[in-house]
């Protein structure tokens, strides 16, 4: 048995639980991700209350942000987030971080799901996997050096390249790989964030752990959908 999260304030509240209360308001033309899942519901890999202040007070403040921008920057308002990102070297600092923090937390709450409502890895993605890695679990060691190698904040990612060939990389900060900006561009189809937000209440500084027990919440039929779906062009 490895090491979990459980336990840290129980499955479900309690007395001694921190209230989060409701995200920051936010009035534009982007919206806050509806959870698509209970914020407990990916416990033991990831508490209830790591979720909750992610979802509500990161992301939230985040989407408030970038919301913010729109008096700016008001060709903002007729941009799908993707838009944004594909085209963030237009725009401050304030929307490659704001904007990239929407866009990035979007797609991660949508890349896990609870125990049940993971699906499987499609034997298109599978193959691709093979092809571009050698297989899932030496995809699945890349990705996890990348995301352990992160220095600092940031992100890393499985991506679909314009040639629809799959690469692991990192992104630092609240970037992407789908901005103008990246080194290296594509459309992410499975992210992980290594903030220390994501994991510190219950995994402090062993984000290997977090890393490593994360695997086991990613939802493999969303990422083989956005696969099939492929790159944002
Ligand atoms: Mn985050």
């Amino acid at each position: 048995m490895g090491w979990t999260a459980t336990g840290l304030y129980g499955r479900n509240s309690s007395p001694d639980r921190p209230q989060v209360g409701n995200p920051p308001p936010s009035n534009g033309p982007f919206s806050l991700t509806d959870m698509p899942y209970d914020y407990a519901d990916l416990e033991p890999q990831i508490d209830q209350l790591t979720m909750e202040i992610h979802h509500k007070r990161h992301h939230g403040g985040q989407l408030a942000n970038l919301n913010n921008a729109v008096s700016e920057f008001p060709e903002l308002a007729d941009m799908t987030v993707e838009e944004v990102m594909k085209n963030v070297s237009r725009f401050n600092t304030s929307v490659r971080n704001n904007g990239g923090g929407h866009y990035n937390h979007d797609l991660f709450w949508k890349v896990m799901a609870p125990e049940g409502h993971r699906g499987e890895i499609s034997s298109e993605l599978k193959a691709a996997l093979e092809r571009d890695f050698g297989g899932v679990e030496e995809m699945k060691n890349a990705f996890s050096s990348a995301a352990n190698g992160q220095f600092g904040s940031g992100w890393a990612w499985l991506i679909l390249d314009d040639h629809s060939h799959l690469k692991v990389l990192g992104t630092p900060n609240q970037d992407n790989p789908l901005m103008d900006i990246a080194p290296t561009r594509g459309t992410p189809i499975l992210g992980i964030d290594v903030w220390e937000h994501s994991y510190y209440l219950a995994y402090q500084n062993r984000r290997g752990a977090f890393v490593s027990n994360w695997w086991d919440t990613v939802n493999w039929g969303e990422v083989s959908r956005r696969f099939k779906k492929g790159p944002i062009h």
